[in-house]
């Protein structure tokens, strides 16, 4: 059973899911062969080997759980949390713990197995935010989620243990605590400027130019001043928002066009690489928030958390943002140092 627990001291919080221990892992073979040895469970004929989809885009004349989509979302078999609140928590009536439960889905992004090299085409990602959209719309509805992470696990070192292109999203009761710190931090700061602060350094990082990796009336993208990985890349909405959700089809299709060609970039830049996308938005029940600024971050997985990192919480980064941006930036030359 999943519990979220509480260093009393620190004030942070682990969930505790002792279920995922049986995940499969097929990247021995997947690496050698480009295929599995065992029936994925993510293509096309193979619907028998998840749950029942919970959200599909499917021509009309397929029937549920069989062929004929091209987004599929199914309970993630391994699930991070349970699928209800459990009634008795060690630990929970000091305040140390409780119930780790919500919702924890795939969003199998293709019918096709495609390779790791291979990203979609702008319009399938425009498709893949809208079904971002409809289950963040849809967790709101159910009492007492609070906020949901979606994300990409992409190639061995992201963490990926399946390779058939795939989302994931887990919706939680409770609001993690980054997000708390940076909602806290962006309110203060919007009290203190009349500005939301991710609008502020929009403004900057457009006018100095040299982290931005690529710009539209919709949509920027630039390589933020305080990178932790190399080649980190975020892509925000230019007008402010805080919830992605209520992106509109403008927005969304911009998003796309630039994520696809990032994607694209970054594994001509560095040929194999593993990733991990994660879309940073408001919690689900907050209202509209002057202070906070959804974003979707693309985190190349070149350097580990090794022992520094977790002594100090800090990241070396050994590419300055200011390269990245000019290697990612699609006209420019590669290799220039700096
Ligand atoms: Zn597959
Ligand atoms: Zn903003």
């Amino acid at each position: 059973m999943s519990e979220l627990r509480c260093d009393p001291l620190l004030k942070r919080w682990v969930l505790i899911a002792p279920g995922r221990e049986s995940r499969p892992d097929d990247f021995a073979v997947a690496i050698t062969n480009g295929q599995p040895d065992h029936p994925c469970p993510f293509c096309e004929g193979n619907e028998s080997l998840t749950g029942p989809e919970v959200l599909v885009r499917r021509s009309t004349n397929s029937t549920a759980n069989g062929p004929g989509w091209d987004i599929r979302v199914v309970p993630n078999r391994y699930p991070a949390v349970a699928p209800e609140p459990a009634s008795q928590i060690w630990g929970a009536t000091a305040g140390f713990s409780e119930s780790g439960w919500g919702r924890h889905e795939v969003i199998v992004e293709t019918p096709r197995h495609l390779p790791l090299t291979a990203t979609h085409a702008p319009e399938h990602w425009h498709r893949l935010f809208e079904v971002f959209q409809q289950r963040l719309m849809d967790f709101r509805t159910v009492a007492g989620l609070q906020h949901a992470i979606v994300f990409k696990n992409h190639g061995p070192a992201a963490g990926a243990s399946l390779m058939h292109p795939h989302c994931q999203v887990i919706a939680l009761p409770r609001v993690p605590d980054a997000v708390t710190a940076e909602l806290q931090a962006g309110e203060q700061r919007w009290h203190q400027a009349g500005k939301c602060p991710r609008c502020e350094l929009l403004d900057a990082e457009i006018e100095a130019g040299t982290r931005l990796v690529a710009t539209a009336p919709e949509v920027v993208a630039w390589c933020p001043p305080a990178s932790r990985f190399p080649y980190e890349t975020w892509l925000l909405p230019r007008q402010h928002s805080s919830h992605f959700e209520s992106a509109d089809p403008g927005v969304l299709a911009e998003l796309a066009r630039q994520l696809s060609g990032i994607l694209t970039r970054l594994e001509q830049v560095v040929p194999g690489l593993s990733y991990n996308l994660v879309l940073q938005t408001a919690p689900l029940h907050a209202p509209a928030l002057a202070g906070f600024h959804w974003r979707l971050e693309i985190l190349p997985r070149l350097t580990g958390m090794a022992g520094f990192e977790w002594g100090s919480g800090w990241f070396i980064n050994p590419v300055a943002p200011e390269r990245a941006a000019r290697e990612l930036r699609c006209n420019d030359r590669l290799g220039e140092g700096g």
